[in-house]
This record gives structure tokens, sequence and C-alpha cells, in this order.
């Protein structure tokens, strides 16, 4: 077998306008009938939502961290930004999840696989799939993107297999988004000086992602942390807003779940997924498949035309835009 199984999902980064009826809330769903829901289009009703079956979840940071903070800094980012999910009050209650850190991974590439797994955080600097051929268009992730969620789930039932987080590791440029990140302080960071952008808070920016790895889409609450867009320095999106609450209760509601519960990956905890029990480098275009059933995407790359009911599919949502196209066109806020 020769498949490939990183994503052929669509790559979109425009301003996300969610338009429901308006007896439904205004936060969107992923469902396997859409890739990312980004753009002018409305929440995509069809399909079966994106869900985790066993809401006992585990993520690992990839140990080589970013150029921008140190690896401790990172960790209290990330692990404030899951519980931040995790210590939702739905009406009394947190609802049915339970993040546990289980790193350092290494690994730096969004993979799915029967061989062991890892929901792994990483920086990419270059900002692109490591697993795709450079000169393929698949490579290089949306530049005005901060960050990406590659979520692997069910073609059918909408059961999340595994979620991986990317951040954009590159220095930010006029055409790119990407670092200088920071802990920022409570009032947001200062701006660079003599025009440069000033560091971006890693924790909203991870915050937002953690919304696509358990199965919410876009929202067009500007307040929402799920909104697709963040202005920079600002801290905004580390305290969900009641639409992102909306949806976190919705989709988990309070229940019976263990906290203790294991958080073992499908699979298998996998930490590595770049080199073999030998220590080689695992080729990036080994194909990925459903531990038990034998599935994988072929191909090239996973389509939502041909595969299998339970073959996994990635779907790729980025989002947070940044400096550049932001300055030129500030963002407006509410009064
Ligand atoms: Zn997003």
């Amino acid at each position: 077998m020769s498949s490939r199984a990183f994503p052929s999902a669509v790559l979109v980064f425009a301003v996300f306008a969610c338009i429901p009826p308006s007896d439904v809330a205004a936060y969107c769903r992923m469902t396997t009938e859409t890739q990312a829901q980004v753009g002018d289009a409305p929440c995509v009703e069809t399909g079966a939502p994106f869900f985790w079956k066993h809401p006992c979840l585990s993520y690992a940071i990839d140990e080589r961290g970013s150029r921008w903070m140190t690896n401790e800094e990172i960790e209290e980012a990330v692990d404030l930004s899951f519980e931040t999910w995790e210590n939702v009050d739905c009406g009394g209650s947190p609802p049915n999840l339970v993040f546990t850190p289980s790193g350092p991974s290494t690994c730096r590439r969004p993979e799915f696989n029967n061989n062991g797994n890892v929901n792994t955080i990483a920086f990419l600097d270059p900002w692109g799939n490591p697993c795709a051929d450079r000169n393929d268009i698949d490579y290089r992730y949306e530049p005005f993107a901060l960050a990406v969620t590659i979520v692997w789930r069910n073609g059918s039932s909408g059961e999340m297999f595994d979620a991986d987080i990317m951040v954009n590791d590159q220095l930010s440029s006029s055409v790119n988004a990407g670092g200088p990140y920071a802990n920022c302080p409570d009032t947001g960071c200062p701006p660079g000086s003599a025009g440069s952008p000033g560091p971006s808070d890693l924790r909203s920016i991870v915050t937002h992602e953690i919304g696509h790895f358990i199965g919410i889409g876009h929202s067009n609450i500007e307040d929402a942390t799920m909104y697709a867009k963040t202005e920079q320095s600002s801290v905004s999106n580390r305290t969900l807003a009641q639409d992102d609450i909306n949806a976190v209760c919705d989709i988990y509601p309070p229940g019976s779940l263990d906290q203790f519960c294991d958080a073992t990956p499908l699979g298998g905890l996998g930490l590595n997924c770049e080199t073999d029990e030998f220590g080689e480098p695992v080729a990036c275009d080994e194909p990925g498949s459903v531990p038990g059933n034998g599935g994988g995407c072929s191909g090239g790359g996973c389509s939502a035309g041909d595969a299998p009911a339970d073959v996994p599919w990635a779907t790729v949502l980025l989002v947070l835009i940044g400096l550049a196209a932001m300055r030129r066109r500030p963002r407006r806020r509410h009064a």
C-alpha cells in the first residue's frame, strides 16, 4: 500500500459568516458534509456532526516547541486553554469532557494510524504540512492562518478519532501570519516597535483551536472565541463567550463521565510519530488506517466522495487571521 493519509481538505480563511435559522444557536458544528464552515456560507445542517465518542481525551505538545516561547510557557498556555473548555459551567456542572496531558510528543505532523496515535500540538517553521511534497499545493497551509486543526473522523458517523493542532511558527510578514507568540498580560500584548508586529497571545489561539478539536465550527458572533478572526495582541479568545459555552454544553452535556477515565487514543498512545521502533524516520506516505478495520485513505488523499463509511477523513480547519490583512482592514468591534 502506498496511500497517503494527509488531508486534501479545503483550506479557507475568509471571514466566516454563519447564518443559522433564527431559532438555532449561532455556533456551528462541523459535520461530515463540510470541510470547514468558513466564509459566507451558513452553518451546514446536513451530514453527521462531529463528536468524540469517549470524551476522555489526551493531548501532547511537540517537545521541539516554538522559536518564540519556552516549553514551560507553551505548556502553561496549552494546559490553561484546555482547562477553559473543560471547566465550563453547563448549568451547575461541567461538560462531559476530560483532557489529560500525555506529552511531550515528538510529532510535528497530522496523522492517524493503527500504530499508536497522539493528539499533538506542534509548531511549524516552515509553515507547511511536513508530510506533503513541498512542490505540492497541499504543502503550504494558508499563510494568513495562525494555526490549523486537523481532525480525523469517521466519514459517516462523524465520530472523531484524532485531532492535531499546528501553529504557524514562522515570523509574521506581509504574507504570513505566524509569530511572535507570547503569554500576554491580561491587558493584551503590547505592540511591537517601529511598526513591527507585537506578539500574539498563544493561549487565545489555542483556545480557539481546541474548539475545533472537540468538533465546533465557526460562529458568526464576533465576540465568540470560535469567531474565525482575531485581533493581534488581543487576549479575548481566552475567555469563552456564551455562544461557545452553548456549543460545548450542547455537544457534551454534563453526565456521568468518570474523571479518571481512560484517555488513551484509539490505536494506543504513540507519542513519536516520526521514527519507527528502529529509530528510522517514518515515511510520510505510509497509509493511515482505522485500527481494527484496515481502512485507509488512498489515491493521494482522502476525498469526500469515495471514501468508505468507516474510513477516517481529515478535516483541516484554520483560522485566526493576522497581521497585514488585519491592519489594512481593521476588524469591526461591537459597541
Ligand atoms: Zn477556526
